[in-house]
């Protein structure tokens, strides 16, 4: 019935934690971009699946035969949560940086990749195996378009990959995803599509979206249980080196007469999952999809609108805050926001809302390190993620704050920040 009421509970939402100054208060997380907590229903889901646990593709036993049908179902249901077309792979990973650099391996010789300067390290780093050229940060979604657009107009022929973040992991902003893939296609290349972001705040269908691959992870989509997907086309997954060599991924090994060994590989998903694949993590992620999509994202969507109103409502009121944005004004945002406050070091200021008000929000660079150089307009190198300097009063903090919410956060969470903003 409790679920019934609210499909898209979370759990932790009466977690209490010390305070500094003595007592104790609720934890407010305000972290969602990094990790979600999970939803009630993919723990229940998890609780009720344990007892029958056993290894996937691997055993005659009942249990055995249970979780391979369990973990080949997931397959299915993350499939359709995704609007995969005919033909499409599904393949499980660790998480969203597992996937792009799943991809990365399986490009054919010679692919050339194009990639904007503003992605997370995760979608910006997997490629430096090929030739990849960097994209200047675009300061509105038509720009973004106009210079992928010119960056392919004048590429070579040959293989083309294009790697996209569908909602900055920084801003929040949400990138035009379609529009770069029709640019994209129009030049013969193929995108990616980065939707850790993306995929736990809006749909994010495969067909809807012309991309070609969709990469995402089960613990920023309210199944932190272990497990990512790569999903999308087959073809070149197919025609690649297996991305880890072992049992699960080969269907034949046999000794050559010449003291050799032989190989043939699987070539559907499981080409790429050798090892004992995690089919709890499978299983919770595909619980996490499943409530998504009964629930709709329409109440979600709408729900964390009315948060960031009320965010930036409050921030606005605090003139030494400035809200980090690459679009500016007007751009659609899900609920992920960062800003920095002129006088403070970002890192002190997080770990104060931590300690002296039970606030969970990350600083630092968010793995983005180009993205927050032109977002806080340095010079030079950006420091790491520990070692910014401290800001000098009425200078800006070489590093940033983020907050970020989804399903279960409660206004007050918002509130209890604002107010200890002030
Ligand atoms: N891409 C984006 C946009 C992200 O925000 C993150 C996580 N911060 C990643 C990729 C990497 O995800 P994971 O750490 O789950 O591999």
């Amino acid at each position: 019935a409790e679920q019934a009421a609210a499909p898209l509970a979370v759990l932790g939402r009466d977690v209490r934690v010390p305070l500094v100054t003595g007592g104790e208060v609720t934890y407010a997380a305000l972290d969602y971009a990094a990790s979600a907590p999970a939803l009630q229903r993919v723990w229940d889901d998890v609780a009720a699946y344990a007892p029958y646990y056993g290894s996937v593709h691997r055993g005659a036993g009942y249990l055995s035969q249970l979780s391979t049908e369990l973990f080949e179902q997931s397959r299915h249901a993350v499939a359709e949560f995704l609007g995969c077309r005919e033909g499409d792979q599904v393949v499980f990973t660790r998480a969203t940086t597992d996937s792009l650099n799943l991809l990365s391996a399986a490009l054919p010789e010679g692919a050339r990749v194009f990639v904007f300067e503003t992605e997370h390290h995760a979608s910006l780093l997997p490629w430096r195996r090929h030739d990849v050229t960097y994209l200047d940060a675009p300061r509105s979604p038509e720009q973004a378009v106009a210079t992928l657009e010119s960056a392919l107009h004048g590429a070579p022929a040959g293989p083309k990959l294009v790697c996209v973040t569908g909602a900055s992991n920084v801003t929040g902003e949400v990138w035009p995803v379609r529009e770069l893939a029709r640019a994209a296609h129009r030049h013969g290349a193929r995108i990616v599509l980065d939707a850790a972001q993306l995929a736990p705040h809006r749909p994010v269908h495969l067909d809807e979206l012309e991309v070609d691959w969709v990469a995402f992870s089960g613990h920023k989509l309210y199944a932190p249980f272990g497990a990512g997907v790569l999903a999308g086309r087959a073809d070149w997954l197919r025609d690649a080196e297996p991305y880890l060599a072992g049992g699960g991924a080969s269907r034949r090994v046999a000794r050559r007469n010449d003291g050799g060994i032989d190989v043939e590989w699987h070539t559907n998903a499981a080409r790429h999952e050798a090892g004992s694949p995690n089919v709890i993590g499978a299983y919770a992620l595909a619980s996490a999809c499943r409530a998504l999509s009964e629930a709709g994202f329409e109440t979600l969507v709408a729900r964390e609108e009315e948060l960031l109103a009320r965010l930036r409502a409050g921030l606005a009121e605090v003139p030494e805050v400035s809200v980090l944005s690459l679009f500016g004004e007007g751009a659609d945002q899900v609920g992920v926001l960062s800003f920095v406050v002129d006088g403070w070091n970002s890192s002190h200021f997080a770990a104060a809302l931590s300690a002296e008000h039970g606030i969970g929000v990350r600083d630092g660079l968010f793995c983005a390190h180009p993205l927050l150089r032109t977002l806080l307009g340095q010079d030079g190198d950006t420091p790491g993620e520990c070692g910014a300097p401290e800001a000098a009063p009425g200078e800006r903090s070489l590093n940033a704050i983020r907050v970020s919410f989804g399903a279960g956060t409660p206004d007050e969470h918002v509130d209890r920040f604002v107010s200890a903003v002030r």
